[in-house]
């Protein structure tokens, strides 16, 4: 009998699109689909797919609400042939409270992450939601959470604690950093392609997309990073503010009687770039348009400054360094962006060579310099299967190239 290929089907789901990939298993991992649904609770909806033999697909639907959209991707997905071949399901969990390791779904998971939803109440329950989902119409596919915590668990104390009274700490009030799927896979790519001595020296990792975080990496491990108690904190991004005085929101809640509903959706979908521009999130747009609207060249002007000053604190807090990492929409694409926010820090030992960075080239620093900047392509569906592989004994962890 021919061998199936066994898969694992990863989950990315955020709060309007849902991100998924079947991987196939063994080294290195092959992709049998990949694909997106967009505009889930928006007047329509659109899931686009590509296979593996390079077809590709759309469907059109309209999802008012989360469950809904969940239930059209899973009906669509049991009728295609990759379906069967998936031995496990791993899911992209924003929140693992203190977990630092991928953990198998049970019952008593699922309670553990329900009690965590204060501190996610916008993409927890979503995500528990496709959880049940699944588990309900397949009882017997072991589920995996994968956290975007967990990278970050194991930080210094003094990333860890915010500047409150310490009992608030004990209350989980307290930096806890996300994007780390995507920082483990940067990491893993880097030992990968420069090899480990790299990935184990002073690495700032800068995933800079809709969101936009940066980490701070020694030895492997997270030292710090800018996100906080929520995604909201640190670096600009498209749509959140990042770091603001704690004396705006007794501001506004007084001068205007916000509440604090309003004020989350005030810093996490109205601010940023678009607040700051008042044209758009996207950085391509307000790329065309900055020559000739001043609103658009102070946006991307105050997320470049910010990105560099958040890349000097780290080069700092680690002692200096040796690897800078672009990644995710803007790092991968925006030579650009990478220019500005690198510019002023060759005091630092980072120089990009421009032909190099126009062509988003792997290595984008100039031979001489002391700092190698690279560009990597993040892939959190990848990691999330890598690491549903691992824990239930799937495949063996890739080996990796000396150098
Ligand atoms: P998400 O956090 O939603 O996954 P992405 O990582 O896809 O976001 O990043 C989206 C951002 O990347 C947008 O601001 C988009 O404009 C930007 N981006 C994508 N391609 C380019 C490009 N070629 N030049 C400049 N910005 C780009």
């Amino acid at each position: 009998m021919a061998a199936t290929p066994a898969t694992v089907l990863a989950i990315n789901g955020g709060s309007s699109s849902l991100k998924f990939a079947v991987d196939r298993l063994g080294v290195p991992n092959t992709r049998s689909l990949l694909g997106k649904l967009e505009g889930v609770g928006a007047g329509s909806t659109t899931l686009t797919w590509s296979g593996a033999s390079g077809e590709r697909g759309e469907e059109r639907f309209t999802a008012r609400a989360h469950g809904s959209g969940v239930r059209f991707f899973l009906d669509w997905l049991e009728a295609r042939p990759e379906f069967a071949t998936v031995q496990a399901v791993g899911h992209r969990v924003v929140h693992g409270m203190q977990r630092s390791e991928p953990v198998r779904i049970t019952p008593e998971i699922l309670d553990e992450l329900r009690s965590a939803v204060p501190f996610a109440p916008q993409h927890l329950p979503l995500e528990i939601e496709t959880i049940e989902m699944m588990r309900n119409r397949h009882p017997d596919l072991p589920q995996v959470a994968c956290f975007d915590t967990a990278f970050h668990a194991a930080m210094p104390i003094v990333a860890r604690l915010l500047p409150i009274p310490r009992r608030y700490f004990e209350k989980g009030v307290r930096r806890y950093g996300f994007h780390g799927l995507s920082y483990e896979f940067l990491l893993e790519e880097l030992a990968r392609v420069a090899g480990r001595e790299a990935a184990n020296g002073r690495v700032i990792l800068a995933h800079l997309g809709n969101g936009a975080s940066l980490a701070a990496v020694k030895g492997g491990a997270s030292l710090d990073t800018s996100m906080g108690f929520t995604p909201a904190a640190g670096l600009v991004m498209g749509t959140r503010a990042g770091d603001l005085d704690p004396g705006v929101a007794p501001y506004l809640a007084t001068s205007e009687a916000m509440t604090p509903a309003r004020f989350q959706n005030l810093v996490n979908d109205e601010s940023g770039l678009l607040g700051v521009s008042e044209i758009s999130s996207d950085v391509r747009e307000l790329l065309a348009c900055e020559a000739s609207d001043v609103r658009a060249a102070q946006a991307l002007a105050l997320f470049c400054h910010q990105a560099r000053k958040w890349v000097g604190a780290f080069a700092a807090a680690l002692g200096g360094l040796d690897t800078l990492v672009f990644s995710a929409g803007i790092g991968e694409n925006s030579a650009s962006i990478r220019a500005r926010v690198c510019e002023g820090l060759e005091f630092l030992g980072i120089e990009l060579q421009e032909d190099r960075n126009a062509a988003n080239a792997p290595v984008i620093s100039t031979d001489a310099a002391r700092v190698k900047v690279r560009v990597i392509a993040t892939q959190e569906e990848r990691m999330i299967v890598r690491s549903v592989s691992r824990l239930l004994g799937l495949e063996a962890p890739p080996t990796r190239s000396p150098s």
